[in-house]
């Protein structure tokens, strides 16, 4: 599972967003992507195979202009790495952009359904799945995003951290997980949001850790909002961060080699998660699916 960092408040996002997925980059990926939408409503997505700097690169000569925007770096699960792959993911319309950590489980039946239901898909990725899922929803019940979010999560089996900005309301990050943290910094004037908190420590020290099956409202200009999945409110706890930033990227080890060494159990659980199915009786691994027939052994 991989790195997601958001911002919404009174700087340009690009570069808060460019520098959070530098500080993510630690935890290993195979491509990135960023949202953003600018003073005239127009959301702008760019995503790139490869390192963030190729992402950089890509978008050196676009406009990326807006100060609230999502980025994300990939560790693929469903499809391979790739730049439709990558994330963000954008709904059938092209009105909500989402990104995501972790796996949706039931990805597989839900696709069938809203391809029932006539949306088509770009991606291999569980992770449109979900996107256009808040689309139908939201279309349907003619409701708002955070509505739709929630419907959609209550019909999501899996593991999660996503992020979601609405062209149409330039104002707002709506965010939620389980089982994949997920951090939301508190500024003055300004939210941050990342999966842990080296993005966000150099910004502010306030920060609000979301708890599984919590969805946070984050509005421009107000107070973050949490409700849960069964909507009931939650009054966010605001606590201090005691970490500085090179103590956060050594995770409070007094050396990267330690880091590493006792993060072995974590590393090695997080690289199985989606690979293996529940039942343990099946292994999943989408980078080599493709190419099976050239494998000579049955059984390891
Ligand atoms: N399952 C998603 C994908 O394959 C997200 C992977 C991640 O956690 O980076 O695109």
């Amino acid at each position: 599972m991989c790195g997601i960092v958001g911002y919404v408040g009174f700087r340009e996002a690009y570069p808060i967003l460019i520098k959070g997925l530098h500080r993510l980059e630690y935890r290993g990926y195979d491509s990135a992507g960023v949202a953003t939408i600018n003073e005239d409503g127009k959301l702008s997505v760019f995503k790139a195979k490869g390192k963030v700097q190729q992402l950089e690169e890509f978008v050196n000569d676009k406009d990326v202009s807006g100060t609230i925007g999502i980025a994300h770096t990939r560790w693929a699960t469903h499809g391979e790495p790739s730049n439709i792959n990558a994330h963000p993911h954008c709904s059938e319309t092209e009105s909500l952009a989402l990104i995501h950590n972790g796996i949706i489980e039931n990805y597989a039946v839900l696709k069938v359904e809203l391809q029932k239901q006539g949306f088509t898909f770009q991606s291999s990725t569980d992770t449109e799945v979900l996107v256009q899922l808040i689309e139908y929803i939201k279309q349907l019940n003619k409701c708002d995003l955070f509505t739709a979010v929630q419907l959609a999560l209550n019909q999501v089996v899996g593991a999660y951290a996503i992020a979601v900005i609405e062209k149409n309301n330039p104002d707002r990050i709506i965010a939620a997980r389980k089982s994949s943290p997920l951090v939301v910094g508190v500024g003055a004037g300004e939210f941050f949001l990342a999966s842990d908190a080296s993005p966000i420590v150099e910004y502010t020290q306030k920060v609000i850790y979301l708890d599984d099956e919590e969805i946070v409202i984050i509005n421009r200009d107000e107070e973050p909002k949490i409700v849960t999945l069964l909507n009931v409110e939650k009054t966010p706890e605001i606590k201090e961060l005691e970490m500085n930033l090179s103590q956060l990227e050594r995770g409070g080890y007094p050396h990267f080699m330690l880091k590493e060494i006792f993060e072995q159990p974590e590393t090695l659980k997080n690289c199985m998660s989606g690979r293996i199915n529940v039942e343990g009786t099946n292994v999943t691994l989408s980078g080599i699916i493709d190419h099976k027939d050239k494998f000579r052994f049955e059984r390891i």
